[in-house]
């Protein structure tokens, strides 16, 4: 018996999960009526269950592997950075190699003028952050009156009360008593759902306008900021027209608001370039990182700001009532900056540009022959296929929204792959070093669970058109 597998029997886990643990985004009642899956152990691009069963993680942890499992580097920064120093603070004019080193980092590798970390543990703290810095940037510049913060229906930036306010998941708003005020929310650039009889581009250039004319409905003397993420995640990996983010950034440039570009899933390499923002060539005044900064292997999030936001928060904020315990955590900073020089001395962005980026995406989008396929859409390494029942037409479901989509998950949890589904699309995000031979086997995994989906929904007459 190695250590990895010396844990309680599955059932036994199951049941003390089932009387202990509350899971994140999870009805209780129908997880413990089936019982959870236990994840033991991962490699590679591999986890494995408590029963031994392999899988293919097609979206490395939740976004976040970007390196992959397993790495023997990061536990020896992270021992060692123990026994050096396991903690301490950055409140009180005191600071450690490890934050500051990351700093530096990450001012080198953010484009631009985003030269300036204010260090978090989570995107959601970062996103918590980021409304505080934004709303205190221009009370420092006395427009106190300039707070509203424009957003996005079906974007996603965190979980905390003024993160999942910054979102636009209205199951999300509908417990709790959110959103908290000063944030709104304007139409998202999903063509495919919503896009009508537009073609793509005038379609994207619509929902670009929104920003414009959310702005004069408001008054731009009250308007903060806007915050987007280059690619929506959660959402369903909604890649944007290619006309939507150069009218996005004009309207930022010609008005007076900031642009805080959430790039914790974009960030460190997901879209073939460091961050999104270089991808879809859009300057930020500030950006939101977590996630693949570290890898997952610890929690850290950071804003990133730029010369001129940190400048003016510098000399006429005075002291930002704001921080966490573990804003630049001596361990997680560590980790982290192991984790980007893995990134970076091992090519693994630049090898997701060149080369196996552009292998998943010809593969990928073969999916669109797909009797059941309406849409296969990419942008680097995360990528979405829309479920349809009359893929002619775009359409939707007859029945429960996400119904097929839960359903194909489940085939392909049974089938060893971990593709996620977001409604009735079907997502992925695997590590970034996931190399040709482990593409074809996720390609052949998704091809046989999209052939089992189809007839399982036609077995249970749910292959109808809405
Ligand atoms: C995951 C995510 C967050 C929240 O990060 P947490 O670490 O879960 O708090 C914020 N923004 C985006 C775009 C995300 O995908």
């Amino acid at each position: 018996m190695t250590i990895q597998d010396n844990h309680l029997p599955t059932k036994e886990l199951q049941a003390l999960d089932a009387a202990h643990h509350m899971h994140p985004f999870t009805d209780r009642k129908g997880l413990n009526e089936k019982g959870v899956r236990v994840i033991t152990r991962a490699d590679g691009v591999y986890l494995w269950d408590s029963e031994g069963n392999k899988l293919l993680d097609g979206m490395a942890g939740l976004w976040c592997v970007n390196i992959g499992y397993g790495r023997r580097e990061l536990a020896d920064v992270a021992s060692r950075q123990m026994m050096q120093l396991p903690y301490y603070n950055t409140f009180f004019q005191t600071s450690h190699p490890p934050a500051i080193m990351l700093a530096q980092k990450l001012a080198e590798l953010a484009p631009g003028a985003l030269n300036h970390v204010f260090f978090s543990g989570s995107g959601s703290e970062t996103n918590d952050t980021n409304i505080r810095m934004v709303r205190h940037y221009w009370a420092s510049l006395g427009k106190p009156e300039k707070k509203v913060i424009i957003a996005r229906k079906n974007g996603y930036h965190g979980s905390t009360m003024a993160a999942a306010s910054l979102g636009g998941m209205a199951f999300m708003h509908a417990q709790g008593g959110l959103p908290i005020p000063d944030i709104t929310h304007i139409g998202q650039p999903y063509w495919y759902g919503e896009g009508g009889d537009l073609s793509p581009q005038e379609f994207g250039l619509q929902q670009a306008k929104l920003l414009e004319q959310e702005i004069d409905r408001l008054g731009e003397d009250k308007v903060a900021a806007f915050i987007a993420e280059p690619v929506q995640g959660a959402g369903g990996v909604i890649v944007p027209p290619d006309s939507y983010w150069p009218e996005i950034q004009r309207i930022c440039d010609e008005r007076e608001i900031l642009l805080i570009a959430d790039e914790v899933i974009t960030g460190f390499g997901r879209t073939g370039n460091w961050f999104g923002s270089q991808t879809f060539n859009i300057r930020p005044d500030i950006m939101t990182t977590a996630k693949g900064m570290s890898s997952g292997y610890m929690p850290i999030g950071a804003s990133i700001l730029s010369d001129e936001v940190a400048g003016v928060l510098s000399e006429k904020g005075g002291e930002f009532a704001h921080g966490y315990t573990y804003s630049g955590h001596p361990v997680s900073s560590a980790v982290a900056l192991e984790n980007l020089r893995i990134l970076e001395e091992e090519n693994i962005i630049k090898t997701v540009g060149v080369e196996t980026g552009p292998y998943l995406k010809q593969k990928w989008q073969t999916l669109a022959d797909h009797p059941l396929v309406g849409d296969a859409r990419i942008c680097g390494m995360m990528a979405a296929i829309e479920l349809s029942p009359d893929k002619a037409n775009r359409a939707a479901f007859a029945g429960d929204a996400g119904a097929a989509g839960f359903i194909c998950r489940e085939i392909c949890f049974a089938n060893g792959l971990v593709m996620r589904s977001v409604g009735d699309a079907m997502i992925i995000s695997p590590p970034l070093v996931i190399n040709k031979s482990e593409i074809d086997e996720l390609m052949e995994l998704a091809v046989k669970s999209l052939d089992q989906t189809a007839k399982a929904l036609t077995q249970e007459g749910l292959l109808k058109a809405a």
